[in-house]
């Protein structure tokens, strides 16, 4: 007899069967936006500024952004950049984008000039959308570099941009191919400096597959919150996922306790997107207990890993479905989670998507392991980057020779199929979700005049996941400080990429025979120093 979860699994089977979407991204949100949107439901709002945009406004405002680009001689092949934290109008140039077929690359509109000027050398925009906050260093990277042509302020020139144009026709809307590219999103990968991930259509339209049921809820009174940065592959699909499923999205754009939990009482918030940081926040913040949560009935938390503990006290506190989410900027975000009516085991991340081939290796080998055993996660899947920007070598060694993408992550998958994350092989810090290469963090201190070498570690925090910690060796008899050495990066990175973990010197960075920093070593040294 067929079980109702057999007839589920197989409904989950027949999603990605029923093939793709022949329609370019533009189209696809476009048909939406028009045919099936309430056009006054409010899609966006502002906690604090109020500014909203309904889905009648959002099309059209898109629309509009679009005919302004044209006109500025954007269209296939061109870049975009976007400048900004999250808020309302971040999704209308991503949609402008999709309409007239050009590529965006949104950054995080925390970084400083120096970190701007090295994620978008890679990418080269032609245009950036960014806001009056923001405005001064981007005109001081337009000044800087001979790339940028024009700047669109969302609190300038882009309001009138939205009077005075009359908005792009859908016959004028671009047929893009599956392969063509859709955005580029920053990622260091396994190694080295933050690089430029590009996903094209198909990999977007490909994860809309766990955008919407059986993944999602698609209740047309879902409320959530635009908290995870819409930078960030976690933050950006979810945003565009939220729009396709017509839901209501409160947009904060800094996390602060109490703004969340007013955001969640008083717009009834129905699912919470989280990093572990925030779930540790819910559980063990005194004034989360002054908040009814009650309309929370589903949970979803990714980017690093959520301590077992921490989990069993979020279902606690909230009584919903509490799933992981498993993926990275370089499989076009989530690549294994539950599908609605089950939960992730503690410390599960969730059963790899029926269209995601997940293979577990040997880290000496490279051979399949038997099943059971810890070794680095490798994932194929339609979903997979075509690579970096520009970067034909380190695309070449993310993938091994079978296709299978190098997750650079360690892991198993237990009996049922669930895949568990143990340790990180990579490089890769996270802090609060966020990345920090530490590649970027020993270049900078590097470049000090009273340092010969360094390496950058996570040491394990319970807040913050992981806090970036330098070990430096210092020239003879040069008169520097823990202090000066943290002000030092401070002055050359945003918050999150700053020495929170603190500055011990040594005498010598432990390195292999090709020079690679052994980081395990420095990990165990961390231990004990
Ligand atoms: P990013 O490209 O910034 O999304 O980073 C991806 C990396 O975050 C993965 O390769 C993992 O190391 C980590 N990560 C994401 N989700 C989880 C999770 N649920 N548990 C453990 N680590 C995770």
């Amino acid at each position: 007899m067929t079980s109702k979860n057999d007839v589920r699994e197989e409904y989950i089977k027949r999603l990605h069967l029923n093939g793709s979407d022949c329609r370019s991204l533009g189209e696809i949100y476009f048909d939406i936006l028009k045919n099936d949107a309430d056009p006054n439901k409010i899609a966006l709002i502002d906690k604090f500024t109020k500014k909203q945009l309904n889905y009648g406004e959002l099309l059209d405002e898109s629309l509009r952004v679009a005919e302004e680009l044209k006109t500025l001689g954007i269209g296939k092949g061109d870049l975009v950049g976007i400048v900004s934290g999250n808020r309302p109008e971040f999704f209308v140039p991503v949609l402008s984008c999709f309409f007239i077929g050009a590529t965006i690359h949104p950054t995080n509109g925390v970084y400083l000039l120096s970190e701007l000027k090295d994620t978008f050398s890679i990418s080269k925009p032609k245009i950036i959308f960014t806001t009056e906050e923001n405005l001064k260093k981007v005109q001081q990277l337009q000044a800087d570099t001979d790339y940028i042509k024009n700047i669109i302020n969302f609190d300038g020139n882009y309001l009138s941009i939205i009077r005075e144009r009359s908005g792009l026709k859908r016959d004028e809307i671009v047929e893009n191919s599956d392969h063509d590219s859709a955005v580029i999103l920053s990622s260091s990968g396994t190694t080295g400096l933050p690089k430029g991930v590009v996903l094209t259509q198909n990999n977007i339209k490909c994860s809309f597959n766990y955008l919407k049921y059986p993944y999602i809820d698609l209740n047309p009174d879902n409320v959530l919150i635009g908290m995870m940065p819409y930078f960030h592959v976690f933050g950006f699909l979810l945003g565009i996922g939220n729009i396709r499923n017509l839901s209501l999205t409160v947009t904060l754009q800094k996390f602060q306790p109490n703004h969340y939990c007013e955001i969640i009482e008083e717009y009834n918030v129905t699912s919470l997107q989280i990093v572990p940081t925030i779930a540790v926040f819910l559980v063990n913040h005194p004034i989360v207990k002054n908040y009814d949560f009650s309309s929370v009935k589903d949970i979803l938390c990714g980017g690093a890993p959520l301590g077992a503990e921490t989990q069993i006290f979020l279902k606690q506190r909230f009584n919903c479905k509490i799933r992981q989410m498993y993926g990275m900027t370089e499989t076009s975000g989530v690549i294994c989670l539950m599908p609605i009516w089950k939960e992730s085991k503690i410390g599960g991340v969730g059963k790899p998507f029926p269209w995601v081939d997940i293979k577990i290796i040997d880290i000496d080998t490279n051979e399949e392991m038997a099943s059971g055993g810890n070794g680095e996660v490798c994932a194929k899947t339609i979903q997979n980057t075509n690579g970096y920007l520009n970067m034909e070598e380190e695309t070449t060694s993310m993938y091994l020779e079978d296709g299978y993408l190098r997750t650079g992550d360690i892991g198993y998958l237990d009996e049922n199929g669930e895949l568990f994350i143990v340790d990180r092989l990579k490089e890769l810090i996270k802090y609060k979700g966020f990345q920090v290469p530490p590649a970027e963090l020993e270049n900078i201190l590097n470049s000090h005049e009273c340092i010969v070498d360094s390496g950058v570690i996570g040491i394990p925090d319970r807040r913050a996941g992981e806090l970036p910690m330098a070990f430096v060796v210092k020239k003879d008899n040069a008169d520097i400080t823990e202090e000066i050495i943290k002000e030092f990066v401070a002055g050359h990175v945003s918050a999150h990429k700053q020495l929170h973990g603190g500055v011990k010197f040594i005498n010598e960075i432990p390195k292999g025979p090709t020079g690679k920093i052994l980081r395990k070593n420095l990990r165990e040294l961390a231990m004990t120093h």
